[in-house]
């Protein structure tokens, strides 16, 4: 059984005592790939040195939209040169969020339009974090889309099937994280149920939102075991089947061998 963490902040001070440990629970539970997500510049610097540490372990390059309005000149650049290391796979993370509001709107757009070019020039994904502004990204994306070919995943996906469905259909791939294992989370699985099997990803977010049993708690590439288990039951298909397909998916879109 081999499963695929596709989003997690590894370089977050949650880790800093026990990584090592973390890892080998991973490599039991067979999560043998997880890509450790930056926040901006020194937290993508970070990640890039993880990456280079730890054969699990791929590396995403971003400006967070939480954190935008705190990068100084020359952060964007350096994004730009860590996108070129070895095992960077996606650039993010990146999006909107209103539901936080800490940057202004405008600027989080300006940096969500830059990692959205950056991934169209290069080809790496783009990985987009959504809170109350699903319609902002889906005009983004569909404008980015009649410039050329989209590659990216909506991350820790909450939003409905009919968003979903367009989001796959501007070529993005879709990510459930813990949220999916909640008691009360029966339309997210319902929503879980309706993404293409080519598109379907699976993530900690960690060290957030662990999922159930173990809410609460800090999260760790390990547990998604558990929101995998729970999305082959939403789906009908044996949890060996949905975690070869979401592994299968995640080094496609990531272009992992
Ligand atoms: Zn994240």
């Amino acid at each position: 059984m081999t499963l695929f963490d596709t989003h997690a902040h590894l370089d977050q001070a949650e880790f800093a005592a026990d990584l090592a440990a973390v890892l080998d629970r991973a490599a039991k539970a067979g999560v043998e790939q997880m890509v450790s997500i930056g926040v901006g510049a020194l937290s993508s610097e970070a990640t890039v040195a993880l990456a280079a540490a730890h054969a699990p372990i791929y590396a995403a390059v971003g400006i967070h939209p939480n954190y935008c309005h705190e990068a100084q000149p020359g952060d964007w650049d350096r994004v730009g040169e860590l996108a070129r290391r070895p095992k960077v796979v996606a650039l993010g993370e990146t999006g909107l969020d209103r539901y936080r509001d800490y940057a202004p709107i405008e600027l989080q757009r300006d940096y969500f339009d830059r990692h959205v070019r950056l991934s169209q020039a290069t080809g790496l994904p783009f990985l987009v974090h959504a809170r109350e502004s699903l319609d902002d990204i889906l005009a983004m994306l569909r404008e980015a889309r009649a410039r050329g070919p989209l590659s990216g995943i909506m991350h820790s996906f909450t939003g409905s099937a009919e968003v979903a469905a367009e989001c796959v259909a501007l070529g993005m791939y879709v990510s459930f994280a813990g949220m999916l294992t909640f008691k009360k989370s029966d339309e997210l699985r319902a929503v879980a149920a309706t993404v293409p099997a080519d598109r379907l990803l699976v993530e900690t977010d960690s060290p957030y939102l662990a999922p159930e049993p173990l809410r609460g708690k800090r999260n760790e590439p390990a547990l998604v075991e558990h929101t995998a288990r729970r999305l082959a039951v939403a789906r009908g298909v044996s949890f060996a089947e949905l975690a070869a397909q979401t592994t299968a998916n995640a080094r496609r879109v990531f272009r992992i061998a």
